[in-house]
C-alpha cells in the first residue's frame, strides 16, 4: 500500500520505513505551509492536510515532533528546528541547548513526537509518542540526527547518536508514534476488508437486478387493469425491497449449506464466521416479513414469498435448474401478488381466470424457463472461462428483458414510465457497480 509522507528529511524517511516496512514510501515535501500551531499534533495535522489535497484517495501521513525540557519550561518544543533561529541549523540548536543547560541540575526532557494521517476517504487520525530521558552533560556519539548526541533515554547510559537505528527506533517518540500509526493504518485496512467480505458473501454487485423481476409482475397486472391507485407504486416498492432480501437470504443459506465445500467464499476462507452467516440470514429472513406487513401486502404476496422462501432452501440443497429459474418466477409473481388489492375493485373473482394473471404468471413462466436453461447450462463453468463469460451475459441479460418487458407495458399503459425510469436507472447502478467493485464480482 502506497504511503505520501510529508517531508524530504531523509533521515525521518528512513526511520519510517524501517518501522513501516510493508509500505510503499513516497516522499512529498509540503512546500510554504507555515507550521504556525501550538503543539506537535496542529503542527503534523497542517502539513498532512496540505499534502493530502494533492493525493486524494490515498494515505497520507505527517509528522512533528521536537524536543521539550523541563528546566527550560518545555523549550525548545515546536521550535526545535529553529531554537538557534533561522536558518534552521543543528550545530547551532545543539550549541544553544548546552549553554542554556550549563549547571542546571535538573535536566530532565523528553522528545515528542505526534503522526497525523489522513485516511483515502479523508478521515484525519493523530498518534502521539513520547519517550523520556536526560540531557547529557557533553554530546556524545554520531548517529542519528538533531539533538540525538545531546538525550540519554531512560534506561540507557548512552545517548540516542550512540544508539544504533534499531535501538533507537525501538524506544523512540517516533518509533511509538508510528506504532500507533501502523495500528490505525491495519485497523482500517482490516475493516476495509471485513466490508469487502460481506460484499462479496451477499453479491452485493448483482442486487440492482431483482426489482426489476417484481416491477415487471406488478406492470403485467397494472397495464391491463383499467384503473389502479397510485397505491400500487408503494406496495411494488416494498416488494421489490422485500424481494432484494429474500435474494440475500438466499445467498447466505446458499453459502451456509456450502460452509465445508464452496472453496473461495468468505466462510471456507475464514472471512466471515459461520454464526454470523446465520446471523445474517436471520437478519434477511426478519427484515422480509417487517416490509411485508409495514407495506401491508396483501395475504397473496405472504403465500408466493413463503413458496419462494421453500424454493430458495430447496434449491440450496439440491442444485435443481428448475428450482433456481421457478424462484426468478417467483420473484415477478411476487411482484403481481403486491399490487392485487391496488386495482379497482381488487382482481376480485377475476383474481385466478383474468387477463391480468395469466399474463403475469406467463411472464413468471418465461422468466422460469430462461433461467432454469441458464443454469442448466452452466453446469460446469467453473471448467471454461469462455463459458463462465457467456453465461454471465446471459445472466446479465435478465436486465434487458425486464426492461423490454417494462418498455411494452408502458406501452399500453403510460402511468407505467416510473417503473421505466427506476428500470433504467437500476441498469446504469449494475453496470456502474459491476466496474467500481471487480472485486466483489468474482464470486
Ligand atoms: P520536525 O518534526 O521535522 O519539525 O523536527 C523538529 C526538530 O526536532 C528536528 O529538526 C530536530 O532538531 C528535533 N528532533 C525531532 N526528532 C528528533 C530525533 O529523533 N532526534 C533528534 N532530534 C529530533
Amino acid at each position: 500500500m502506497k504511503l505520501i509522507v510529508a517531508t524530504h528529511n531523509q533521515h525521518k524517511i528512513r526511520e519510517i520505513s524501517q518501522i513501516l516496512p510493508d509500505f510503499e514510501i513516497i516522499a512529498d515535501d509540503p512546500e510554504g505551509v507555515e507550521e504556525n500551531a501550538p503543539d506537535f499534533a496542529g503542527n503534523a495535522l497542517i502539513k498532512v492536510r496540505a499534502i493530502a489535497a494533492k493525493h486524494a484517495g490515498a494515505w497520507c501521513l505527517a509528522d512533528d515532533s521536537g524536543l521539550e525540557v523541563e528546566a527550560l519550561g518545555g523549550a525548545p518544543g515546536v521550535r526545535s528546528a529553529r531554537y538557534a533561529g533561522e536558518p534552521a541549523n543543528t550545530p547551532n540548536n545543539n550549541a544553544l541547548l548546552m549553554k542554556n543547560m550549563a549547571g542546571v541540575a535538573n535536566r530532565r526532557a523528553n522528545f515528542t513526537c505526534a503522526v497525523a494521517l489522513v485516511d483515502p476517504a479523508g478521515v484525519e487520525h493523530v498518534a502521539v509518542g513520547k519517550c523520556f530521558g536526560r540531557i547529557a552533560e557533553q554530546p556524545s556519539g554520531s548517529a542519528g540526527f538533531g539533538y540525538d548526541p545531546l538525550f540519554i533515554p531512560d534506561g540507557h547510559d548512552k545517548s540516542f547518536a550512540d544508539l544504533t537505528a534499531d535501538e533507537k527506533n525501538a524506544i523512540s517518540h517516533r518509533g511509538r508514534a508510528l506504532e500507533k500509526a501502523r495500528e490505525i493504518l491495519q485497523s482500517s485496512g482490516q475493516s476495509s476488508n471485513r466490508l469487502l467480505s460481506w460484499l462479496r458473501f451477499f453479491r452485493v454487485v448483482n442486487l440492482p437486478t431483482l426489482p426489476g423481476d417484481v416491477m415487471v409482475g406488478a406492470a403485467a397486472i397494472l397495464a391491463t387493469s383499467p384503473k389502479f391507485e397510485s397505491q400500487a407504486f408503494v406496495s411494488t416498492a416494498y416488494a421489490a425491497i422485500a424481494a432484494m432480501m429474500v435474494y440475500l437470504y438466499g445467498l447466505a443459506d446458499n453459502d451456509i449449506v456450502g460452509a465445508a465445500t464452496d472453496k473461495g467464499r468468505p466462510i471456507p476462507d475464514g472471512e466471515i464466521s459461520l454464526a454470523a452467516a446465520r446471523f445474517a440470514r436471520g437478519l434477511c429472513w426478519g427484515a422480509v416479513l417487517i416490509l411485508g406487513a409495514v407495506g401491508n401486502l396483501p395475504p397473496f404476496w405472504w403465500v408466493a414469498t413463503l413458496v419462494l422462501f421453500a424454493c430458495i432452501a430447496v434449491y440450496n440443497r439440491t442444485k435443481s435448474c428448475l428450482l433456481m429459474g421457478l424462484c426468478r418466477g417467483l420473484n415477478v409473481l411476487c411482484g403481481a401478488m403486491a399490487v392485487c388489492n391496488d386495482v379497482a375493485g381488487g382482481l376480485g373473482e377475476s383474481r385466478f381466470t383474468g387477463r391480468p394473471l395469466w399474463l403475469a404468471a406467463a411472464v413468471a413462466l418465461l422468466w422460469t424457463l430462461y433461467i432454469a436453461g441458464v443454469t442448466k447450462y452452466s453446469e460446469g463453468e467453473e471448467l471454461s472461462p469462455s463459458k463462465k463469460k457467456t453465461v454471465g451475459m446471459l445472466i446479465g441479460a435478465l436486465i434487458y428483458l425486464q426492461l423490454g418487458a417494462l418498455v411494452s407495458f408502458t406501452l399500453q399503459c403510460p402511468a407505467l414510465r416510473a417503473f421505466l425510469i427506476v428500470g433504467a436507472c437500476l441498469l446504469v447502478l449494475l453496470r456502474f457497480m459491476k466496474y467500481i467493485m471487480p472485486k466483489v464480482s468474482a464470486s
